[in-house]
């Protein structure tokens, strides 16, 4: 399956840590990158010529949730309470397993198609070993792990006590964590604080020490949730996370929109990471988080498309540009620069996921996830600045090949490891499956 593959004479955005970019050639033997450089001589393996493409790290979403594709375009203006309690529980709780499936299948092909190969993913209560499995097949790369919800009003389907929660992570993360020599990792995932109570969440996090996986959650997201928590609790959410002991370079909160001065000295005195989501909290009108606050404070802040019923598309592109153009308002033209968005996408996603041994950058070494993107397109030249064009005027159907751990998963836009055809044919089925239990 694997062997030698040279890829030539490409614009090869390197994110390195000197921040190389050049015309150059990469190869690959069996999962990894072997060497970079401006000319390689090596004529023992496949042969690529790059000429038309801006080679990219893989681009790394570190919040998404694959459960919920199925839901697109279907839970549309509300707000985040309503949103999740009238729409996506509902639907998460009537899932199957040939339901999940698919909506897995469907968020996957969507990724690929768009130049991610690395996601953090969230899943629902149920049904997390069907994700796994249909990342296992696709060969994306990925850390995913079931919801963890045991408090509050939720769907019969979603309703779990501490114990069964824990024990159900446990047994998931024996199974999957460092499958396929790493491809696929566990991350325990409590939902919100909302949704879980102060057990789950301590010894959550105390398990996430013992065995050194993340810590993935929601945190500050609407403004009528952290006045639920300051309710309930007396203080902020992230305040709370630190009153019950959560904190490290493990924690991974999506969202951090509705934070103050403490909370900010918080995150960044425990190196705590926060997963930029801007249509998402666009859409949900939760707000607008200050990330350049953040990144000024030397916070690591990586990006993702959250679920797709509240972006509607999983596609990097539109979240990488919208994540520059929502501060500048604020905060002024310069805010934002390409570079630092395209940071975000790749090795600062690398540093949240505690990968960046592994991925991120384009360097002898480490695995070979690559995006490759066409360079010559009508809305996208000429150009002045590499990572301008990459952001503000690249779109996502511009990639056209994609590689994850030495693979080809897109190849002149046709995915390796999907049938495309026969998704969407299964796409309308499970729909109707999961609407007739819900009626
Ligand atoms: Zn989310």
């Amino acid at each position: 399956m694997f062997g030698k593959t040279l890829i030539k004479n490409g614009l090869i955005i390197t994110m390195d840590g000197d921040e190389r970019v050049f015309r150059g050639d990469i190869l690959i033997k069996d999962r990894k990158i072997i060497r970079v450089g401006k000319s390689i001589d090596d004529r023992d393996g496949d042969w690529f010529d790059a000429e038309p493409y801006l080679i990219v790290p893989g681009l790394i979403q570190t919040h998404v949730h694959l459960c919920q594709t199925l839901f697109r375009n279907l839970a549309e203006d509300l707000s985040l309470m309503d949103w999740l309690q009238k729409k996506i529980w509902p639907y998460e709780g009537n899932h199957t397993v040939e339901t999940i499936a698919v909506s897995a299948r469907l968020g996957i092909a969507e990724l690929l198609l768009s130049g991610t190969t690395t996601i953090m993913d969230m899943g629902t209560v149920l049904h997390e070993d069907t994700i796994f499995e249909e990342l296992a097949k696709s060969g994306l790369r990925a850390v995913a792990g079931k919801a963890m919800m045991d408090l509050g009003r939720r769907p019969e389907g979603l309703r779990e006590n501490t114990s069964e929660s824990i024990n159900e992570s446990l047994r998931l993360l024996k199974k999957w964590h460092n499958f396929d020599h790493e491809r696929l990792k566990y991350a325990f995932a409590p939902r919100f604080a909302l949704s879980c109570t102060d057990d789950l969440l301590k010894e959550t996090f105390r398990l996430t020490q013992t065995y050194h996986v993340l810590f993935h959650t929601h945190a500050a997201e609407n403004i009528h949730e952290v006045g639920l928590i300051r309710e309930r609790f007396g203080v902020s959410n992230i305040r709370l996370f630190e009153k019950l002991g959560i904190t490290g370079r493990n924690v991974c909160l999506a969202h951090c929109i509705w934070t103050d001065e403490e909370d900010r000295q918080l995150l960044k005195e425990h190196e705590i990471k926060v997963l930029h989501c801007p249509s998402a909290n666009l859409k949900l009108g939760s707000g607008i988080a200050p990330i350049p606050d953040y990144l000024d404070e030397g916070i690591t802040v990586s990006i993702g498309a959250d679920g797709a019923p509240c972006n509607n598309n999983m596609n990097i592109f539109q979240e990488m540009r919208l994540a520059a153009l929502i501060q500048k308002p604020k905060y002024g033209a310069l805010a934002m620069p390409a570079k630092d968005v395209l940071k975000m996408a790749t090795i600062n996603g690398a540093r949240t996921l505690g990968l960046e041994h592994l991925i991120g950058s384009i360097e002898a070494g480490k695995r070979a996830d690559l995006t490759l993107i066409k360079m010559n397109q009508v809305h996208s030249i000429p150009y002045d600045n590499i990572y301008n064009k990459l952001i503000f005027s690249s779109q996502a159907a511009d990639v056209e090949y994609v590689m994850v751990d030495g693979k080809w998963l897109l190849k002149g836009r046709r995915l390796q490891t999907i049938d495309l055809a026969s998704l969407l044919k299964e796409v309308p089925v499970a729909l109707k499956k999961i609407d007739r239990s819900l009626n």
